[in-house]
């Protein structure tokens, strides 16, 4: 399996537009974060996890050509804003398939309606086959996902377990019934903002204390922002089997 960090940032990105914060202002590349978002590869199967404003220019950076589908996380706008940019897709493959909570789905319907609408459709607009997700385990070509239920602030949040590897974004609280779920990683992914603590976000203290819960092998933090640090410096202080992802960083499990 292979997986492709699209984008490490929190909702702004970074740099944020107009900001002279000295992380924004750096030249090292692993400190330009685009909206979160993996890419997860196995086999000839490829699946994308969200699709952020900045969806268009990761898939092309990415060299992506083909998806076989789309999993959302949540219907946040640094998630979902990119789904108008399935097109291409849309025209080369047919209908993309989408995953979702039945709560995202309704969201999306509202706030891209032409892309759901059944009659007097515009040509232009593309189409997707729904599948709603609860919390229970369902197959990608054979391959069991295992959704883990966690919550934003009050807003409730999926993460999901592919075999050895997990993704997890914008949590705040997990229950130990949803940790249980997530023994004998390879690797997790889980979000850390910032140092100072969040409403709806973990930050770097408490990640480190998921990750700790967690015990998988190696863990990378993702959904960062600027308020984290350079990735140099905050890297080095971090536990040794704990890392901070960045744009375009790829790894095999
Ligand atoms: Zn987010």
């Amino acid at each position: 399996m292979k997986i492709t960090f699209l984008g490490t940032g929190t909702s702004q990105g970074i740099p944020i537009i107009g900001s002279e914060h000295p992380v924004c202002l750096s030249e090292d590349k692993r400190d330009k974060r685009l909206r979160v978002s993996v890419l997860i590869e196995w086999d000839d199967h490829i699946y994308v996890v969200d699709c952020g404003p900045d969806f268009r220019y990761q898939m092309l950076r990415a060299k992506c050509k083909r998806i076989d589908g789309i999993i959302f996380t949540h219907e946040h706008s640094d998630h979902v804003l990119g789904f108008d940019d399935i097109r291409p897709f849309y025209f080369r493959q047919g209908d993309i398939p989408i995953y979702a909570h039945k709560r995202v789905v309704k969201e999306l319907k509202k706030r891209f309606d032409y892309i759901f609408e059944t009659e007097n459709k515009y040509p232009g607009a593309p189409t997707v086959t729904v599948n709603k997700i609860k919390n229970k385990p369902f197959k990608l070509h054979g391959l069991e996902v295992v959704p883990i239920s966690g919550k934003h602030d009050n807003l409730q949040v999926f993460g999901f377990r592919f075999h050895d590897f997990a993704y997890l974004t914008d949590m705040k609280t997990v229950k130990d019934k949803e940790i249980q779920k997530l023994k004998n990683l390879k690797v997790l992914v889980v979000n850390a903002l910032r140092l100072e603590p969040h409403r709806s976000h973990f930050n770097l203290e408490e990640a480190l204390l998921f990750i700790a819960k967690v015990n998988p092998e190696k863990a990378y933090l993702t959904h960062i922002s600027h308020l984290l640090g350079f990735h140099k410096e905050v890297e080095k202080k971090l536990p040794e089997n704990v890392f901070l992802a960045y744009d375009e960083l790829q790894i095999t499990i």
